[in-house]
């Protein structure tokens, strides 16, 4: 990329968004999201060997196991809109839009909380489909976090509430999903102020207690099954 887009880039991290979410950064390397093999079906069985087993199957509803190939995703990055209302079509525009000019909206995920969207609905933003790089976490180093970290955001100010029953039943489902998939460990699950040199109490106080609490020995509970 070029210098003067990477100047911008850092710009951008250095600005906070007053709505719509808190994605900090734009970008790089657009063009490197190579689609790889998929390899996890294994090797032929033989004639006298047991047949493998069915991988699980894709979380009923979650139309987020529909990509094709896959980037090295390492992390999950959790995030809250710190609004009360919102959906992934009103955080695009807003994404876009000035100050935050972005490409599309930064997440790769929204989870609605019923204003503005189904309580509980998992929205499967453009970026997931494509495989592409986030715009939710920047100022890490070598923008680690957002070339392979997975953004999640739930609809909500989650500085003294806690999400909805039904946002966090389909925030464990679809983590539970993509931890298993692309062999993230739990530990990589993270709230945004979790993340290197993160300015920001995204996801919230009461939110992130819980999420590097109890949401996350389930999920250690999940991969050691
Ligand atoms: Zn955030």
């Amino acid at each position: 990329m070029d210098g003067r887009r990477h100047a911008w880039v850092g710009l951008l991290a250095a600005l906070t968004v007053a709505a719509g979410g808190c994605p900090d950064t734009g970008r790089s390397g657009e063009g490197v999201a190579m689609p790889q093999l998929d390899l996890s079906a294994g090797p032929a069985a033989g004639p006298w060997t047991a047949p493998r087993p069915a991988p699980a199957p894709a979380p009923t509803g979650g139309d987020w196991a529909d990509v094709r190939g896959s980037r090295r995703w390492r992390y999950i990055v959790v995030h809250h809109s710190a609004t009360d209302s919102g959906n992934a079509a009103q955080f695009d525009r807003i994404h876009r839009a000035p100050p935050n000019g972005f490409d599309e909206l930064g997440y790769h995920f929204v989870i609605d909380n019923g204003r503005g969207g189904p309580d509980g609905r998992v929205e499967v933003g453009s970026r997931w489909r494509k495989q592409k790089w986030g715009a939710h976490t920047g100022g890490t180093p070598n923008n680690a976090y957002n070339e392979h970290g997975i953004g999640i955001c739930l609809v909500g100010d989650f500085r003294d509430a806690m999400p909805t029953r039904r946002q966090l039943a389909s925030l464990r489902r679809l983590v539970r999903y993509l931890t298993e998939r692309y062999d993230i460990p739990p530990d990589n699950v993270i709230g945004h102020c979790d993340a290197p040199n993160a300015a920001t109490l995204c996801p919230g106080q009461t939110f992130h207690r819980y999420l590097v609490g109890d949401f996350r020995d389930d999920l250690r509970r999940y991969a050691a099954r």
